[in-house]
C-alpha cells in the first residue's frame, strides 16, 4: 500500500527526513512516532505528492509520490497536522462540497460529525483549533477511502474525542481500509 526506498527531504540544508524506507501492507493499522521535528509530517507530505524527494522513492497504491500526486490524493483520505478551510463556509457546506467531489452521499460525513460531537452549522474558520481537526477528520473518513492518512490526528482532542476517533478508524480498519497515522 504505501512504500519508500531511501526516501530523504532536505530543506536547503535543514533535514527534514533521511535514508528512510518502509512497508506498510494493504489492510495494515500502522502508527508512526518520533518526537517533535522528527520528520513525521515532512514524511506524509512527501508521500502524498505534497513535497518533492531530495533522493529516493516513494509510492502509495504502487502510484509513484512526484508524478501520481494527484491520482494518489484523490484515493484517500488525509487529515494534516494543520488544518484550513475556505474562509466564510459552514462545515456542513464544506461537507457537501467534499462529498459531491468524491460523488457520494453526505450522510456517513453527517454521521461522523454526529458522533464527534461536531456542529457542521459553524464557520469553519471560526472553529475551534480541536473543532476544526474534528472536521478534517469528518471530511476525511466521509468517502470510506481504502487509505487513511492522518496526521497527529489527536492534537487539540480531548480524550472523549480521541477515543471516538480510534473507534472510528478501527471501524474503517475492520471494512478494509489501512490507516496510517502519526
Ligand atoms: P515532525 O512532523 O516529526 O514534527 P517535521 O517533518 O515537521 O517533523 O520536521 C522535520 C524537520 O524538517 C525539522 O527540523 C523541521 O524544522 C524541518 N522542516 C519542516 N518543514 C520545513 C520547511 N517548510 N522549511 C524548512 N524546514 C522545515
Amino acid at each position: 500500500m504505501i512504500q519508500t526506498r531511501d526516501l530523504t527531504k532536505f530543506y536547503g540544508h535543514t533535514r527534514g527526513i533521511e535514508g528512510l524506507s518502509l512497508n506498510v501492507d494493504s489492510g495494515e493499522f500502522f502508527g508512526f512516532i518520533g518526537p517533535n521535528g522528527a520528520g513525521k509530517s515532512t514524511t506524509i507530505r512527501t508521500l502524498l505528492g505534497l513535497l518533492r524527494p531530495t533522493r529516493g522513492r516513494a509510492t502509495v497504491f504502487g502510484l509513484d509520490s512526484v508524478t501520481d500526486g494527484i491520482a494518489i490524493r484523490r484515493r484517500l483520505g488525509y487529515v494534516p497536522a494543520e488544518v484550513g478551510f475556505y474562509n466564510g463556509m459552514t462545515g456542513g457546506s464544506i461537507l457537501r462540497l467534499a462529498s459531491r467531489i468524491h460523488g457520494v452521499s453526505a450522510l456517513r460525513g453527517n454521521e461522523i460529525a454526529n458522533q464527534l460531537n461536531l456542529d457542521l452549522t459553524r464557520k469553519a474558520d471560526e472553529l475551534s483549533t480541536g473543532n476544526r481537526k474534528k472536521l478534517a477528520i469528518v471530511l476525511a473518513l466521509q468517502h470510506h477511502p481504502e487509505l487513511v492518512v492522518l496526521d497527529e490526528p489527536t492534537t487539540g482532542l480531548d480524550p472523549l474525542i480521541q477515543g471516538v476517533l480510534f473507534e472510528l478508524l478501527r471501524e474503517e480498519n475492520e471494512q478494509g481500509a489501512t490507516v496510517f497515522f502519526s
